[in-house]
């Protein structure tokens, strides 16, 4: 069965197409700066010759707008020298990336007219994303006619949050008329990890009690008991929690007065300066953790500084998390700088000995590819390093859905 996943960003389409037999990328790619007087269309197949081997074309010119992105990219993969099947009905299904599900929906849902229209219904909670998606969707419907849609929501996973995790304490009515509340993302990725570690511990995932921590540009930390995920740090939107690249995270919420009672900042400057301007980059100039931790080891002081104010957040989280949880089977570290840096683990981890973490610092300092336990013989909780795989995740509940 193949299965075509894509993300569809305001700019952009990002696809990959999974045999999924061997759970295999056929071909993939990214449709960027659409709608720019210069776009290009990246695409990458791997070819028969050898496993893992692949061979990549760019293509560059306008791309007036999804619909003709997403034409190319069919096109693309029927193409006898550049594509990877004979026809377009060889897609028995295409699976959407959706960011904003809302409280509509707790799992992976086949997409009809109901279903977009809640999607529309969502655009209020993510007005950056949902419009984009639902583009992907309509475009997608009518190049795939024969393909099956679906859809699957980067905030699902978290709809098992209690109400004393996602309500914050404003007057109610804004829970009830306008669902102001807190929601997560990067669920298809916590949820991925989460089933990797429980199939490493060979334990099932609801006897098990983990904290996720998805470390990429966006970041985010899930507490999952039994299975079910009770709590995480983004909320209403992904601007809570975590330091990330350039997002904030946590603040004071009286700050955005401040900036614009006293330095008379507009509501569009205040949210560039919280989501596109803060973070890492706001602390040392850059959000890319490589270039931070380089800076840093070049005697770098704000750098120096936003490497700990990154880690000590998190650690902060963690503590709060096992509170939550009672008890903690297992830490586990996705995504970019999760997965590659070591010196970021190794500073979240330190001084939790008493918590139950220790990681073992030879083990910790290895590149890491696959499932791999990263703690010490002595540490209670496991602490593992998964890679994630959103699209293949998206792959894999497609095919679910479609097959159950
Ligand atoms: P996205 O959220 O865009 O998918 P990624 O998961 O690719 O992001 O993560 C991007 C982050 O991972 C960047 O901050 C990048 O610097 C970081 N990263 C990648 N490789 C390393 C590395 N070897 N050491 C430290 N950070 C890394």
């Amino acid at each position: 069965m193949k299965i075509l996943v894509i993300n569809t960003g305001s700019s952009s389409i990002k696809y990959q197409l999974f045999d999924m037999r061997h759970e295999s990328v056929l071909a993939s790619g990214v449709a960027e700066k659409i709608g720019e007087p210069l776009g290009k269309l990246s695409h990458e197949i791997s070819t028969a010759s050898a496993a893992g081997e692949s061979k990549k074309t760019v293509f560059q010119g306008k791309i007036d707008n999804h619909q003709k992105a997403f034409v190319q990219i069919a096109d693309l993969l029927v193409n006898p020298e550049h594509g990877v099947i004979n026809n377009k009905s060889a897609v028995a299904a295409v699976g959407h990336r959706v960011v904003h599900g809302g409280e509509a929906f707790h799992s992976t849902t086949l997409i009809d007219d109901d279903v977009m229209a809640a999607i529309e219904e969502n655009i209020p909670l993510a007005p950056l994303h949902n419009p984009p998606n639902l583009t992907g969707i309509q475009v997608a419907r009518s190049i795939f006619p024969d393909s099956v849609q679906v859809a699957v929501f980067d905030t699902a996973f978290h709809q098992t949050l209690p109400a004393k995790a996602f309500m914050y304490p404003l007057p109610f009515w804004l829970y009830q008329k306008e669902r102001v509340r807190r929601y997560g993302f990067h669920g298809t990725s916590h949820h991925y990890v989460a089933e990797k570690c429980a199939n490493y511990l060979k334990k099932p995932l609801f006897a098990l009690n983990l904290i996720t921590v998805h470390l990429g540009n966006g970041a985010s930390i899930a507490a999952i008991k039994k299975g079910r995920c009770v709590d995480t740090s983004m909320g209403m939107t992904p601007l809570e929690g975590l330091v990330m690249g350039t997002r904030c995270g946590d603040i004071d919420p009286a700050i955005p007065f401040f900036l614009a009672n006293h330095l008379k900042m507009s509501f569009k400057d205040i949210d560039r300066l919280l989501n596109k301007k803060s973070g890492l980059l706001g602390l040392c100039g850059t959000n890319d953790m490589r270039e931070v931790i380089e800076k840093k080891q070049a005697g770098d002081e704000k750098a120096a500084l936003a490497l700990e104010v990154y880690c000590y957040r998190i650690k902060k989280y963690i503590g709060a998390y096992i509170a939550a949880l009672g008890n903690l089977d297992a830490l586990v570290f996705t995504a970019g700088i999760g997965e590659n840096s070591p010196d970021v683990r190794m500073r979240v981890c330190e001084g939790l000995d008493g918590l139950g973490i220790a990681v073992d610092p030879r083990k910790n300092d290895t590149f890491i590819t696959r499932s791999t336990e990263v703690n010490s013989s002595a540490s209670k909780v496991k602490v593992l390093v998964i890679p994630t795989d959103e699209e293949l995740k998206i792959a894999q509940e497609t095919q679910k859905i479609i097959t159950s």
